[in-house]
This record gives C-alpha cells, sequence and structure tokens, in this order.
C-alpha cells in the first residue's frame, strides 16, 4: 500500500492538459529525490506511456466473474432477468442469453437462482501493464477494445501502487463512473481546465463531482493567458484554489506534442510545479495555500 499522499489529476473533459501535469510533476518530484508512482487510470485512452517512455516489466490480465448457465438445471423461471438492472442476462421459453459486455459482475442473478443454475465464469477485459520511467515507477491500465466498462480495470490498478511517497493518479476525462473509481479516496484531486466557456461548464461538473466525494481540491488553469476570465471568477466567487497557472508557449506546446516533457524541464515551471506539491501538502495539513503568482 502507499505511505505517502496521493493525489489524483483530473478534468471534465479531455484535451485540457491533465496527462502534461500529472506526468511532468511527476517527473519534477523524482528529479527532487521523492519516490513517485504514476497510474494511468485513463484506462479507455492511456496515453502516459508516451511522456514517461518506461520499461514494461510486467502485464497481467484483468477478470471479471460473469454469469454461465447450465440449461440442463435451469427451469427458466425468469428471476435471473428479473433482478438483472442492465438487462445483461435474459430468459426465453427454451433459453437463457448473458451478454457479458454489459454485464457488472453484480453476482444478484446467481445468488437468487433457485436451481444454482448459474455459476460465475472469468472474463478478461483489459491489462495492467507495470515498469518504470524516467525513476518513476509506472502502472497503466488498459481496457481491451470494446469492452464498455472500465471500473474493475482501476480498482485493480489502484491496487498496483507500492510504498511511495506520491502516488500520482491520471484520471479519465469527464465526471461519471470511471472517473469517480479513479478520484475516490484520494488525497486530494487536482481539477485542469482552460479559461473558455466549455472549459468552465465542465469545471463546474467536476467541482460538483469532487465536493459530492467530499475530497479536498485545486484548479490548474492551462492555457491560462488565453480564452477569458469566467474561470477566474468562478473559483474567485466558489472559495477554489488556483494552484498554478500554464501560459500558452508554442514552444512547450510543440515539445509536448512530440512526446516531451516541457514543464518539467523548464526551471520556472518546474519550480512551481514543486511549490504546487508544497502547497498540496501545506493545505492537507490544515493550512492556507501560497498563491505564488498573486
Ligand atoms: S434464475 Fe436460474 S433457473 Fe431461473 S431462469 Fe435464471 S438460470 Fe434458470
Ligand atoms: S452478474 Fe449482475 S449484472 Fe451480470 S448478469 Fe448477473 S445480475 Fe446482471
Amino acid at each position: 500500500m502507499p505511505s505517502g499522499i496521493t493525489i489524483s489529476v483530473a478534468s471534465g473533459k479531455g484535451g485540457t492538459g491533465k496527462t502534461t501535469i500529472a506526468t511532468n510533476l511527476a517527473l519534477v518530484l523524482a528529479k527532487r529525490g521523492e519516490k513517485v508512482t504514476y497510474l494511468d487510470c485513463d484506462v479507455e485512452e492511456p496515453n502516459g506511456h508516451i511522456f514517461l517512455k518506461p520499461d514494461i516489466m510486467q502485464s497481467n490480465p484483468v477478470n471479471v466473474p460473469v454469469p454461465q448457465v447450465d440449461h440442463e438445471k435451469c427451469n427458466f423461471c425468469g428471476k435471473c432477468g428479473d433482478i438483472c438492472e442492465f438487462n445483461a442476462i435474459a430468459v426465453l421459453e427454451d433459453k437463457v442469453l448473458v451478454f457479458p459486455s454489459i454485464c457488472h459482475s453484480c453476482g444478484g442473478c446467481t445468488s437468487v437462482c433457485p436451481e444454482g443454475a448459474i455459476k460465475d465464469v472469468p472474463r478478461t477485459i483489459g491489462e495492467i501493464h507495470s515498469g518504470n520511467g524516467l525513476g518513476i515507477a509506472f502502472h497503466e491500465g488498459r481496457l481491451n477494445v470494446g469492452e464498455a466498462i472500465a471500473p474493475p480495470i482501476t480498482k485493480v490498478l489502484r491496487k498496483s501502487a507500492g510504498a511511495s511517497d506520491i502516488v500520482l493518479i491520471d484520471a479519465p476525462p469527464g465526471t461519471s463512473c470511471p472517473v469517480i473509481e479513479a478520484v475516490k479516496d484520494t488525497d486530494f484531486v487536482l481539477l485542469v481546465t482552460e479559461p473558455t466557456p466549455f472549459g468552465l461548464n465542465d469545471l463546474k461538473l467536476a467541482v460538483g463531482m469532487v465536493r459530492a466525494l467530499n475530497l479536498p481540491f485545486g484548479v490548474v488553469i492551462n492555457r491560462s493567458d488565453s480564452g477569458d476570465d469566467g474561470v477566474e471568477t468562478y473559483c474567485l466567487k466558489e472559495d477554489v484554489d488556483i494552484m498554478m497557472r500554464i501560459r500558452f508557449d508554442r514552444k512547450l506546446a510543440e515539445a509536448y506534442s512530440s512526446g516531451g516533457m516541457p514543464l518539467a524541464e523548464d526551471p520556472d515551471y518546474a519550480e512551481k510545479l514543486y511549490l504546487m506539491r508544497q502547497n498540496i501538502e501545506r493545505r492537507l495539513n490544515g493550512g492556507r495555500t501560497c498563491h505564488p503568482e498573486r
């Protein structure tokens, strides 16, 4: 189990720079001698590996239990179909159909079957890859193509982190179940956004999510010198800490698009990322955040 703090990096929508923050923060802290673990929980589209370039040393399948019906024992009573709220099992006149890709492995059908006609069988839905890149312990989850249910992979992935000073979780975009599975029980959530009306709208949804989960959080504004001041005004009104601002810089964008780590390699931004980590620690210890940019 991790012994340090766990910070999740999330955003209400994709393309805001969430992975940039997670990977560059990981590198800055590793360079400062911290033992860092990075978990890529964006299991439908993990891309942290592009930047951390890990040597993968282990790959393990993630299996979930799904029902298998023994038609010799079944009396076609329909109870399994009635209890399944996901319509993943359907009882016909002389056949029971199971739709594994939408089964949530809740075990409800197995428990209500009066004939003991259902048993759970394992089904592989993805993989966990583990290794090391740039001095950072790296784990990523990958959902198999065509699979619809990501949270079981995230659940296994979050248990992969060994003892570390800091665990950084790169969450999927949005505010749905896979995101909640990635950020829940973390010590702090960084919400990455952009200063645009769309960015503000998605930030509001993300803030609602982390408040409902009762998690401490702060905001990172990417491309902070573009767009409008809606995000800044909202954060001020809602008493939300802005942990860091990143200005638009073509050179940074070009370095990032070719798999570079421009923030960690820029002395000013590296220092800001380190200060942000310190501010998070300060917040978690009951203090206020210092704002080096204000
Ligand atoms: S609950 Fe059991 S016996 Fe009834 S239809 Fe389903 S599998 Fe068959
Ligand atoms: S395990 Fe749960 S979700 Fe899957 S078929 Fe049975 S009742 Fe439905």
